[in-house]
């Protein structure tokens, strides 16, 4: 779960980059790091913590130059380290080169394996260092053809930038799973991992970077290729649901528009009659009012969120139920006192926040709540890039629809279907024409729901202890 960002040919490109990571600080709030280059090296800087509180001006100031990469970084536990910070960035044979990578490789540990036997050092437990040590073993000539080579030997979800001293390179895997987009701000060119990034340095949305698709950008311009055999198109249907911004484009679909239609699916597939719609803010909110819109029940702002909630706090003493949950949301008791409430979320994972919020509903006082997910059970963990945790954590891998209702404490519980959620992204043949789609058809990755995953996960090499982390 991470952010990229990079800008070729800008005057102000470190202060660029520091907003573009601003805008994409929601993919990753555990480092970060711009490394910027001014046509003769590269200056890195990298950092635990958020974006605005890590780049204040005397942070910027010394990253001078005209291009810039960016990342933002979000880990699974026990990784968190400044070593694994991004971008990541090497001196080898032909100068110096920084990466930015968000995504998951599958073959990682067997590839990083192979390269610790023929004597290779990690600096990090990053998947992303082993594209780095296949690049500097490539004999191809420039760039761009190091870096197609070694992407030929990864598998696996992949949007990079990457920075030399004379080149920016943007790349998506050949199922461009993990979303990245174009644009041009003063002539330059830039990309991030969600248009909500352009939006704030008020750069033009130019297009998606097709799956497969490098893009290479220096003083000569800018040239695009497939270097890749092609694949069909998989974009995570996660990023519609909970992972992206609401006010972002990505690959054609607006979040929001496809979070509504969510929502509104909802209401057809699991209506009730109830007499208040509400969400879990803020990721339910857009899927709800859907709901709302479709059913003709009004919605309110029934639980309302604190944005002020820091990393850590000193809890009470005296234990208060649902301490930490409340401290995050609280029931607006008018809302709920004495209606049937329907409660739109956007998944559960497991189980637990779902049970807490619940509880807090009933103790405002609603006569029925009827729990409504704008996506089908989460039942399989994500190896591309997104931290679900294991299979077994997971509430619906082991329990059924009726079984998690009885856990949450609702009095029902009803999950948009596949096909809903596959229409609501607007393939409208369902599942069939959005997996053999060409990709500007969509197809979609969905394995998290159905366990079809689009790329096999290898089992770990026997050899190897600890793991390598993702991006
Ligand atoms: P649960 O009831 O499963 O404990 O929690 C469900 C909540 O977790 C939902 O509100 C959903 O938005 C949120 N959620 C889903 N995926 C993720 C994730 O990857 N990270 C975080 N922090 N929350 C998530
Ligand atoms: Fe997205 Fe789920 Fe596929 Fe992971 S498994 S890429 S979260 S749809
Ligand atoms: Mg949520």
């Amino acid at each position: 779960m991470c952010g990229i960002f990079g800008v070729f040919g800008h005057p102000e490109a470190s202060n660029i980059t520091y907003l573009g990571l601003h805008s994409l600080q929601h993919r990753g709030q555990e480092s970060t790091g711009i490394v910027c280059g001014n046509g003769r090296q590269l200056i890195a800087s990298r950092h635990m913590g958020h974006v605005a509180d890590v780049y204040t001006s005397e942070v910027l100031a010394p990253l001078k130059g005209a291009n810039a990469i960016g990342h933002v970084r979000y880990s699974t536990a026990g990784a968190s380290h400044i070593k694994n910070a991004q971008p990541f960035a090497v001196e080898y044979a032909h100068g110096t080169v920084a990466i930015a990578h968000n995504g998951n490789l599958v073959n990682a540990l067997h590839l990083r394996a192979e390269l610790e036997r023929d004597g290779s050092i990690f600096q990090s437990s990053m998947d992303t260092e082993v594209i780095v040590h296949l690049m500097a073993r490539s004999g191809a000539p420039t760039l761009a053809e190091r870096l197609a080579d070694a992407l030929d030997k990864v598998q696996g979800a992949y949007s990079l930038v990457v920075l030399s001293e004379g080149q920016l390179i943007a790349v998506r895997d050949p199922m461009g799973i993990r979303p990245l987009v174009m644009g041009r701000s003063r002539g330059a060119y830039v990309f991030a991992s969600e248009s909500c990034a352009f939006d704030l340095i008020e750069a033009e949305l130019i297009r998606d970077v097709a799956p497969g698709e490098m893009i290479v950008v220096d003083q000569g311009g800018m040239h695009c290729s497939r270097p890749f055999h092609e694949r069909e198109c998989r974009h995570c249907v996660f990023e519609y649901i909970y992972f992206a911004r609401p006010d972002s484009i990505l690959d054609g679909p607006g979040v929001t528009d496809c979070r509504e239609r969510m929502g509104r699916r909802l209401a057809v597939e699991h209506g009730v009659d109830a007499d208040v719609v509400i969400a879990v803010p803020d990721s339910g909110v857009t899927a709800a009012i859907g709901y709302s819109a479709e059913s003709g029940i009004p919605f309110r702002m029934g639980l309302i969120r604190s944005h002020y909630v820091g990393r850590t706090f000193i809890e009470p003493r005296q234990s208060i139920r649902h301490f930490g949950v409340k401290l995050k949301l609280n029931p607006a008791r008018p809302v709920i006192d004495g209606k049937r409430v329907v409660v739109v979320d956007d998944s559960i994972v497991r189980g637990t926040t779902s049970r807490k919020i619940i509880g807090m509903i009933r103790a405002a006082g609603a006569r029925e709540v009827h729990m409504r997910i704008s996506c089908p059970p989460t039942r399989s963990p994500c190896f591309y890039g997104i931290d679900t945790p294991t299979r077994r954590e997971l509430i619906a891998s082991s329990h059924t629809v009726e079984e998690i209702c009885r856990y949450v404490g609702a009095d029902t519980l009803g999950y948009l279907s596949n096909e809903g959620m596959l229409q609501a992204l607007g393939s409208h043949d369902g599942k069939a024409a959005a997996l053999h789609g060409s990709c500007g058809q969509h197809g979609y990755c969905d394995a998290c729901f159905s366990g079809d995953y689009p790329i096999p996960i290898p089992e770990p090499p026997a050899s190897r202890r600890g793991s390598l982390v993702g991006s």
